[in-house]
Parts: structure tokens; C-alpha cells; sequence
């Protein structure tokens, strides 16, 4: 089977390759550096680099090892999250390091453990088993950044999830589980300074600002396995769902760059009925040919239903937590129809040239905005906003 790497996995500029087509590589080597804002990339195989362009292509050996080239030794707990390539594994992509980089005396480390969007389960499946592995990569970023205080943040519904963390920090003082709403956007950055600390984020400002940094959970098992294994980032944990034979399988530990085919397969093959593959969650997913390949930030691989045929006039209202303009205007084409209105949830500001939600989650009635659709020609509206 071929592997796909892509050279761009992350916030910033695509990495530049070090190694050469007809290379052999194995599994953990460093195989792509960052030219500026980035994150380093390690091969997830072994096997025999076959193409570059703007990804490497590996044709894996047909034996993989079990173990991996470790990261080299480094002076520090940072400096190893660097060398392992750490990126926001929910979807963000941005550099860990980089982020981790700022000092938050007496703040507070956040981990954002609300699997956010709907169908995707590998975070708190992972809790379950995981939580004593949670709670040291608590405190190892607690130690980096400086910070006091160390939270938790997930949402009461994930019961087991929710027991096993509290068993694992009860005896802990500056480790503590807050609740989040059980709702989206509860990941969303604002919504989770607001619920655990209560403060009110203003759109465009950053969790620094408060003190706090965020992590993501599989961010922070990354972290983890770097410092105390010395792994670079070579796997992914997802979630397959929908219109699949098993509905809905979880995979820990899955080598980047397999193609997204090999997980419909394995998750049964696709249903008579089925429509678009969506990389990601279902408000703020990409759609994919079966020939995509999961990266650092593939969280889930959708299957949806055939789109319904409708050639009806459509509005479209985007709200920032959800799917955008570009995103239901694809949709709507999909089904026939055309877009004649288009307007935002009135919560929506622009700062910095772009629309940003100041409430995530308080969400308002939409009747204001339906009207205005209405006045502009629509006959349907499509929308992507929160869900309780
Ligand atoms: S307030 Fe509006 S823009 Fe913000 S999350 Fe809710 S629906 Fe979306």
C-alpha cells in the first residue's frame, strides 16, 4: 500500500522534504523540515520513498516494525514536543511548540476534552482507558508554561470518560475537571474560558490574554508519548461514521498517510445510499474523494447520504462555528439547487477582515435573519449553527 504524507499538516507554510525519491525510510524518520511556521514530519512507515510533490508518497514495506526512530535527545520537555512534530491534533494544525511557548505564570492549563463535533468519538474513547496518561501531560504542560492551575474540560454526558479522570486527579489539588455545556460549539476556545473561568473572550483575542493556553486531547497524548517515549507524531486517532456498515468504529494509532479507503473497508465498506465522505466533524468538515489521505488533523471520516434532490432557491445563513458560505454553497449545488441570499447569525463581527461569533454557544432566534433570506428570493434555507 502507498502512504501519502502531505508537506502541509499544520498552520504556516508547507515543509520542505530531506529526503529524495528512491530514499528508503523508516518508520519515525525524519523525512520533512519546516521552512518557517511549522512542524517537523516523520515518516509513519517503512518503506521506499516513490514520489514528492506536494506530499511524499512511501510504498510501505510489507513488514512494518512495531518500534520507530526516536526523536533525538533534547534539553528539554519543549524542545522534545518540537522535535516530534506536535501540532493541534483537533483540527487546528497549529505548531504545539509554538504555542507552548508562552509563559503563563500562575495561569491555567486547559485541556479542551469536548470532542466537539457530533459523531466523532476517539477523544473520549481514548479518556477511558488513558486518564492516568491525561492528567501527566497535565503537569508536564503545567511545568513548561509555568501555569498554576491545570483543568480538564469536558462535557458531564461522557460519564465513564468523566469517572475515569476524576479517579486519576482526586488526589491532585491544582488538576481539576470543570463541565462544559453539552452542546456545540463547547470546544470552540471562548466557550471554554467562559466555563471555566468566566471570563468573556472578545472575538479575536487569544487564551493568552487570560493566562491560559488550550490543548486539544490527542495534542496532549502527543505531547505525552514524546517526552516519555521519545515518539514523533506518526499516527492518528479517528473516527469512522455514517453511512458505513458499522455505523460508527473508532481507530487509535492509525499510520498517517493511509488513504481513507482503507478505513471504509475496514469499517465494513459503504452502504447502498451513501453520498459524500467529509474529512472532519459535520459542521466544519472537508469533503473527500476516497482517495484522501488522513493527516495530523483528520479527526473523522464521514459518510453521508446521498444529497436529496432539490432545485429549490436557497438562502444561506453561516454562523462562525459552523460550516462557512463556500461550504453550504457546495452543498446546495450538490442538490440542484441555487443560491439567490446569503446572510450571517447577527452575533457575527468582523475583526481582522473576518467574521467572528462574540458569544459562541448563547446563540439567538434566527427570525430576523430568515426574513431578510426571504426578501432575497429564498425558498429554503440552509444553515450549519449549533446543536444542543
Ligand atoms: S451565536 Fe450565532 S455565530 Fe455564534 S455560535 Fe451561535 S449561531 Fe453560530
Amino acid at each position: 500500500m502507498e502512504i501519502v504524507i502531505n508537506l502541509k499538516q499544520h498552520v504556516g507554510a508547507p515543509c520542505e522534504a530531506i529526503v529524495k525519491v528512491g530514499d528508503i525510510v523508516k518508520r519515525g524518520q525524519l523525512i520533512a523540515v519546516p521552512s518557517s511556521l511549522g512542524a517537523n514530519i516523520h515518516s509513519s512507515v517503512s518503506g521506499k520513498i516513490t514520489n514528492i510533490d506536494t506530499a511524499i508518497t512511501i510504498l510501505m514495506d510489507e513488514n512494518q516494525p512495531d518500534d520507530f526512530i526516536k526523536i533525538p535527545d533534547t534539553s528539554d520537555n519543549l524542545e522534545a514536543i518540537k522535535e516530534a512534530g506536535v501540532v493541534g491534533a483537533g483540527g487546528a494544525g497549529f505548531p504545539t511548540h509554538v504555542k507552548l511557548a508562552n509563559k503563563i505564570e500562575g495561569g491555567n492549563l486547559i485541556v479542551n476534552a469536548a470532542e466537539c463535533e457530533p459523531l466523532l468519538n476517539h477523544n473520549i474513547e481514548y479518556i477511558k482507558n488513558h486518564a492516568d496518561l491525561i492528567v501527566r501531560g497535565v503537569r508536564y504542560l503545567m511545568d513548561i508554561t509555568s501555569a498554576k492551575n491545570g483543568y480538564i474540560a469536558i462535557k458531564p454526558k461522557h460519564r465513564k470518560a468523566l469517572i475515569a479522570l476524576s479517579n486519576a486527579c482526586k488526589d491532585i489539588e491544582d488538576i481539576n475537571i470543570k463541565f462544559l455545556p453539552n452542546m456545540y460549539p463547547a470546544g470552540d476556545e471562548r466557550v471554554i474560558i467562559r466555563e471555566v473561568l468566566g471570563e468573556l473572550m472578545q472575538p479575536g483575542e487569544l487564551p493568552t490574554k487570560y493566562n491560559s493556553i488550550i490543548v486539544n486531547i490527542e495534542t496532549l497524548k502527543n505531547c505525552v508519548l514524546a517526552i516519555e517515549m521519545r515518539k514523533p507524531v506518526i499516527s492518528k486517532d479517528l473516527t469512522i461514521a455514517g453511512k458505513v456498515h458499522d455505523e460508527t468504529k473508532v481507530f487509535f494509532d492509525q499510520a498517517i498517510g493511509t488513504p481513507i479507503s482503507y478505513y471504509i473497508d475496514e469499517a465494513g465498506g459503504l452502504l447502498d445510499g451513501s453520498g459524500e465522505i467529509v474529512i472532519g466533524g459535520p459542521f466544519t468538515g472537508k469533503r473527500a474523494g476516497e482517495n484522501a489521505y488522513i493527516s495530523k488533523i483528520s479527526g473523522g471520516i464521514l459518510v453521508a447520504v446521498e444529497f436529496p434532490k432539490d432545485a429549490a432557491e436557497f438562502g444561506i445563513l453561516a454562523c462562525e462555528c459552523g460550516a462557512q458560505e463556500d461550504r453550504l454553497s457546495e452543498i446546495v449545488e450538490s442538490m440542484g439547487g441555487k443560491v439567490v441570499a446569503s446572510t450571517k447569525c447577527k452575533r457575527m463581527v468582523e475583526v481582522n477582515g473576518r467574521f467572528r461569533c462574540d458569544k459562541p454557544g448563547e446563540c439567538p432566534g434566527q427570525a430576523e435573519s430568515i426574513l431578510k433570506l426571504k426578501q432575497g428570493g429564498a425558498k429554503a434555507i440552509i444553515t450549519g449553527t449549533c446543536e444542543d
